[in-house]
């Protein structure tokens, strides 16, 4: 009797540690959809994010769920003495859903916790000289994504990349990004991926691309993408992204396939949004 009890309990056990992720999600389903924005919360995002002025109708409720999720499973802790208000919440919240907007909840698996400071931050460093010395010194940051699952923002960046939507630079996007290449466990410009032909073609299509980045940067041409992005593989995959978004005409135009590429894997057209910035 006890045997068939505990064969029972470790059956149970296996078939909700297998099918966890479906019982998590249909567990938010009820908990957050029948949660939607107020009027005030819309009234901040049409006033502070400007592509979600200019999204579908349809876009515009993918988000909106996702951010009500999003407000409920992570955490936006203010630092510095900046007190975290709801409007900030949203426009963070709001960002980072943008990039996993036709993506199935739970989107950034990792994702425990944001930490918002009022404007750039310093960050005690320590580096050694050729002679083996340690130096200590600061270095100013406007945010950061760690692979154990906390990103830093600098509340003021976090609005200037939404006041310019079309300039290529939103700190969000850039940090979210960081994230979403960290998910795979690795920090390396690729993200996860479905099939083994997806991870061929990416790295042929994100290697040409990176390529080129660093070739004009190197003889001091302009490019549609940020020089930033040159750094290493996993900068490109965070600076390419903030550009898709705000300035997929241009993107599209110099480099057609990468520009389908971030398509396929974002799930989006930001050209649907962004013809009114
Ligand atoms: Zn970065």
């Amino acid at each position: 009797m006890i045997n068939s009890v505990l064969l029972l309990a470790l059956v149970l056990f296996v078939l909700i540690y297998w099918r966890w992720s479906m019982i998590q999600h249909h567990i938010w389903k009820r908990k957050y959809i029948a949660q939607g924005l107020s009027r005030n919360d819309k009234a901040v995002l049409l006033k502070y994010m400007s592509i979600y002025r200019h999204m579908t109708d349809k876009d515009r409720a993918s988000l909106e769920r996702h951010i009500v999720w999003f407000l409920g499973e992570k955490r936006i802790l203010g630092r510095d003495g900046l007190k975290v208000n709801r409007a900030m919440e949203l426009v963070v919240a709001a960002d980072a859903c943008l990039l996993v907007l036709n993506k199935p909840w739970p989107l950034y698996p990792n994702v425990k916790e944001v930490l918002l400071y009022p404007s750039s931050y310093y960050v005690p460093q320590t580096s050694k000289d050729g002679a083996g010395l340690v130096n200590y010194h600061t270095s100013v940051r406007q945010g950061e994504s760690w692979p154990g699952g906390t990103l830093v923002l600098s509340w003021h960046d976090v609005l200037e990349g939404n006041r310019l939507p079309g300039d290529g630079h939103n700190l969000v996007f850039h940090e979210f990004a960081h994230q979403l290449d960290q998910q795979t466990g690795q920090t390396n410009g690729t993200p996860a991926l479905i099939s083994r032909e997806q991870y061929t073609h990416w790295a042929k299509v994100f290697q040409r691309a990176y390529s080129n980045l660093k070739s004009h940067v190197a003889y001091q041409m302009p490019h549609v993408i940020h020089s930033y992005g040159a750094t290493n593989e996993a900068e490109f995959f965070a600076v390419v992204t903030e550009t898709f978004i705000e300035k997929p005409a241009e993107l599209k135009s110099y480099d057609p396939e990468l520009f389908t590429l971030l398509c396929q894997y974002y799930q989006f057209n930001p050209s649907d949004w962004a013809k009114s910035f």
